[in-house]
């Protein structure tokens, strides 16, 4: 008796885990107008908050036995969380490489989290895995691959990446005895998630064999192949080659057709990390660029990024399905009821994960509401947004560019009469950050300080880079008149 009377006040409490529907819609509506409020006001809004607090009150908001009212935090949100540091959702975000956050996405991911299929496992989700597997067969079809490959949704670029390592270590057989014979093929300009990649991958006594550039800061295949040739000839163990597809820094695409013939020769494991460039394959015009993209055992690709998808969904593609089996597939014996579908791929089979996120719906929702068209068209227009600030910002006297955008990533910096051009374009870069309209990073290149403009939020048009233009014109004419007196 007493057990029923405890089970009956404990259900009375939990059951406050199940809001009623009165109120979830009272709930729903303050969201709702919420993050109406949020996209409406964008456009007036801060591309980045120079501020002191750094989001330091949200710290008041620690977890408590008591309920905290939707109000509260919300209001919590908007001070603390959203009117610091970076906004990525705006048009004026220009660092980094910026995406978006295409609004459908983020009701696919409510969708997503409503019904909570659990996407990880076909025989738990045929239909959430079919979606999954058919945005990877999209994928695949756009690179190339053949029908029979595979491919997994992850977090991120990152993980895809590190993902490709641990599946060429394995495909080439790789033990530890070898890894210090092992080597690993990349540029200097290749993203830091590779380097991060070799080391959880346990490679990091592995050569590292930095490939020259040529003066647009593309691998060179010639200088690539002499290295394997040497490495050989060494004893030692070459089975891996990072090629870019577009890097980050300036959005360089290394030769990928020579690459993958050397690949080819040499037998190496050929990985493209395609995380910012990959979906610029939408635009016709890039197609030439492309070539070869086919050959590569593994590509990394990014919707958060060149598909305006919110953070959290990246993409790894491998030829070989295999080898992405044979790396990640466990069966365990609590799972012995699973094992019937041969049908489609399970994600868990063939990535580190088990349990995971229905990423699958913020991807398919936004592709199959827009249609792919005005993503090629978003696509294009970004491209030709860094060729028209590069070619306008070259006409001011004074600023020097970088080479032409492969991609929609501009670098440009002012060359004073006198003083560091380097200190210069750190304080001009302060500036443009201050004013906070629109925000920019930095890279150096050879000892140089370069500001980088790439243009990728889709919420980046002709205004947007208009107004870059002025401020840029403005922070520096400020600047050289400090720097006069
Ligand atoms: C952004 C990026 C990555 C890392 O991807 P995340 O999604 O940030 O983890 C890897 N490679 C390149 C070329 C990138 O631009």
């Amino acid at each position: 008796m007493r057990m029923i009377e405890k089970l009956k006040e404990l259900e009375r409490i939990s059951r406050e885990l199940e809001p009623s529907g009165d109120k979830r819609k009272n709930w729903e509506n303050k969201v709702l107008s919420y993050s109406h409020d949020f996209i409406d006001d964008l456009e007036h809004e801060k591309a980045y908050y120079h501020e002191d607090q750094k989001g330091k009150g949200i710290l008041e908001f620690d977890i408590s036995e008591e309920a905290t009212s939707l109000d509260r935090l919300l209001e919590g949100n908007s001070r603390h969380l959203n009117t610091t540091g970076i906004n990525p959702a705006s048009g004026g975000h220009m660092g980094y490489i910026p995406g978006g956050g295409l609004y459908p996405s983020a009701l696919g991911d409510y969708i997503a989290a409503v019904n909570n299929r659990y996407a990880g496992v076909f025989f738990a989700a045929p239909g959430a895995v079919r979606l999954e597997n058919m945005l990877l067969r999209w994928m695949c079809r756009l690179m190339g691959f053949p029908e029979n490959s595979a491919g997994n949704l992850t977090s991120g670029g990152s993980i895809a990446n590190l993902m490709a390592m641990v599946t060429a270590r394995e495909a080439h057989k790789l033990k530890a005895r070898d890894f210090d014979k092992a080597v690993i093929y990349l540029s200097e300009q290749a993203h830091h998630s590779i380097q991060k990649a070799i080391r959880i991958a346990g490679l990091s006594e592995a050569h590292l064999r930095y490939i020259a550039l040529d003066e647009d800061l593309r691998l060179s295949a010639a200088e690539l192949e002499k290295a394997i040739i040497k490495d050989k000839k060494d004893g030692l163990i070459p089975f891996f080659i990072n090629a870019s597809l577009g890097t980050t820094n300036t959005g360089a695409i290394d030769p990928i057709q020579s690459i993958a013939e050397i690949a080819e020769r040499y037998d190496l494991w050929f990985h493209i990390d395609a995380a910012y460039g990959g979906f610029f394959k939408l635009v016709s015009e890039l197609e030439t660029k492309f070539k070869g993209v086919e050959k590569a055992d593994s590509i990394t690709l990014d919707p958060h990024k060149s598909l305006f998808l919110p953070f959290g969904t990246g993409a790894i593609l491998v030829k070989n399905k295999q080898a992405l089996l044979k790396v990640h597939h466990y069966m365990a014996d609590y799972m012995q009821d699973t094992a019937d579908a041969n049908e489609e791929i399970s994600p868990a089979d063939i990535s580190p994960e088990l349990t995971k996120h229905f990423r699958g719906m913020r991807l398919w929702l936004p592709l199959k509401l827009f249609g792919l068209r005005p993503f090629r068209a978003a696509l294009e227009e970004k491209l030709y947004l860094a060729r028209y600030f590069h070619e306008e910002i070259g006409k001011i006297d004074g600023f020097q560019v970088g080479p032409n955008p492969e991609l929609s990533v501009a670098m440009v910096r002012f060359v004073p009469q006198n003083g560091s051009a380097n200190d210069f374009n750190n304080r001009l870069l302060e500036e443009v950050r201050k004013d906070g309209r629109i925000f920019l990073s930095s890279t150096s290149i050879n000892g140089v300080f370069w500001i980088r403009v790439a243009v990728l939020a889709y919420r980046t048009h002709l205004d947007k880079i208009e107004l870059l233009l002025g401020i840029l014109k403005e922070k520096k004419e400020n600047l050289v008149k400090a720097y006069v007196v």
